[in-house]
């Protein structure tokens, strides 16, 4: 039995049964015949039916957003603007995917030589409840454009997000299968990877869920694309404007109540901005506002399980014993549901779980460094390599950092990380590899095939 449960009450929503072996079997050649169908199809055709999908998203936006708020417990302003950048993903692949996906012609010496990229057939996602709707659409909207079908099978604690999305596809009229929901935990993956219909994996998850998927995968010789976790370092320079960069440090370590892959996790701050940053930067974290998700003004909801905010609390515990010093938060509210109070952690150094691991929350550590130089080494010595960005007066100094010097998949200047439908998105090391969004996120799941013709 999967179950949802209300993370700000700690009160149970709904259960759902899971699919038996026999039902993951018919589901699968169901969803492998409606994409046979639809790889005739052609692009204006998918575009259309994209097109409902982004307009049933926005006239339901308020439905679909209590009910990510209900299950994992976002603040409802964070909801509803997820509802809409789903829509807009929709309506960027509808209206890009097809000169993504042009035949493009190489010269050789052949009469004819071009690319065409082909669907892959039926792809498994494997997704995270952090943003139980962004998420998926973003791998939807491109694989389906490029003629491919989906299964999700999504976190075990926000089925309802799930169903609720495989009802738009339907509502939008795609072929009824071509996107299916598939009730399983993530122990059950291995076997449907195994089903000889799957064609490729895409996971957005842990560290160990990846090498998990990518093990099963590998074995099989399918291909995989993995976004993992992130520990993004955001470096304020020597020169960096305080004034500005502060709001944008905060705001990023705590949408979603810290829970985003690429939140800002490790501010690492040159010695001679230190003292002002710590300042402005707890004022700003204190006058959060944590408290009932669904109310419109709230800054932090509760974290999405205890289980998570109790892991969370035991990597703050473990830093500060190892000499982290806690300016702010740091304790686990007695109340129902699974709170996390926004902290700062000042003194962070490496053999602390807030340097070397992600942390998961709304909680900041911020790493002293003795000056540029130093910052971008700290910023680099991490297993992981997502997102990254520099805080500084000077934009060469900042597009050098950026460009040349930060190891991640993404390094934005003077400004907080985002992801964007036009900009590929994905990370390297510990953070997986392969990209969504942009061009570059379609092609994944295409079969790059020359043709050649004499
Ligand atoms: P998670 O435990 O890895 O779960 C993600 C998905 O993987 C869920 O559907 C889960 O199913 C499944 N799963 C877990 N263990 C598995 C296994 N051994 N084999 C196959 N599937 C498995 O992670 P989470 O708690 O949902 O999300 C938090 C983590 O995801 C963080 O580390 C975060 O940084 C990362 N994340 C990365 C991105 C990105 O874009 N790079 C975005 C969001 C989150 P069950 O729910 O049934 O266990």
């Amino acid at each position: 039995m999967l179950t949802s449960v209300n993370p700000a009450t700690g009160e149970l929503i709904a259960t759902y049964a899971e699919h038996t072996a026999g039902e993951i079997t018919d589901i699968v050649e169901r969803t492998a015949d409606a994409q046979r169908l639809w790889e005739e199809s052609d692009f204006a055709g998918r575009s259309e039916k994209m097109k409902a999908a982004a307009a049933i998203l926005r006239n339901r936006k308020e439905q679909f957003a209590r009910l990510i708020t209900g299950e994992m417990g976002k603040p409802i302003r964070q909801s509803r603007a997820e509802v809409d950048k789903c829509a807009r993903v929709c309506e960027h692949y509808a209206l890009h995917a097809k000169d993504y996906l042009a035949n493009e012609p190489i010269p050789t010496e052949a009469t004819q030589s071009y690319i065409a990229y082909r669907p892959l057939g039926v792809v498994l996602a494997v997704m995270p409840w952090n943003f139980p709707f962004w998420q998926v659409f973003r791998f939807a909207a491109p694989a389906l454009m490029a003629g491919n079908a989906a299964l999700l099978k999504h976190a075990s604690n926000v089925c309802g997000s799930a169903q609720a999305i495989e009802s738009v596809f339907i509502e939008a009229g795609f072929p009824r299968d071509l996107f299916r929901v598939l009730k399983v935990r993530g122990e059950k993956v291995g076997e449907v990877i195994g089903n000889q219909h799957v064609k490729a994996v895409t996971l957005t998850g842990s560290v160990p869920a990846g090498r998990a998927i990518a093990s099963k995968a590998g074995a099989l010789l399918k291909k995989t694309v993995l976004e993992l976790g992130g520990s993004d370092p955001y470096l304020i320079l020597e020169d960096a404007d305080l004034e500005s960069a502060v709001p944008i440090c905060v705001r990023s370590r705590t949408i979603n109540s810290g829970q985003s892959c690429i939140a800002a996790k490790r501010f690492i701050v040159t010695s001679s901005q230190l003292d002002r940053f710590l300042e402005l930067f707890a004022r700003e974290m204190e006058r959060l506002r944590m408290g009932d998700p669904t109310e419109d003004g709230v800054d932090i909801g509760p974290q999405s399980s205890e289980r998570l905010r109790d892991e969370l609390h035991q990597q703050v515990r473990s830093s500060i014993h190892r000499g982290a010093r806690c300016l702010l938060g740091g304790e686990v509210p007695r109340q129902k549901g699974s709170w996390y109070p926004p902290t700062v952690l000042a003194g962070v150094k490496a053999g602390m779980p807030a340097y070397d691991e992600e942390l998961f929350g709304p909680v900041a550590a911020v790493i002293e460094a003795r000056d540029d130089a130093d910052a971008v080494r700290i910023a680099n010595d991490s297993v992981f390599g997502l997102g990254a960005a520099v805080f500084t007066r000077h934009e060469g100094r900042g597009r050098h950092i950026a460009e040349k010097l930060i190891n991640a998949g993404c390094c934005f200047v003077n400004e907080m990380v985002v992801s964007d439908p036009r900009l590929p998105f994905g990370g390297i090391g510990d953070s997986g590899y392969g990209r969504e969004l942009s061009y570059a996120g379609i092609r994944e799941f295409t079969n790059i095939k020359t043709v050649y013709i004499k």
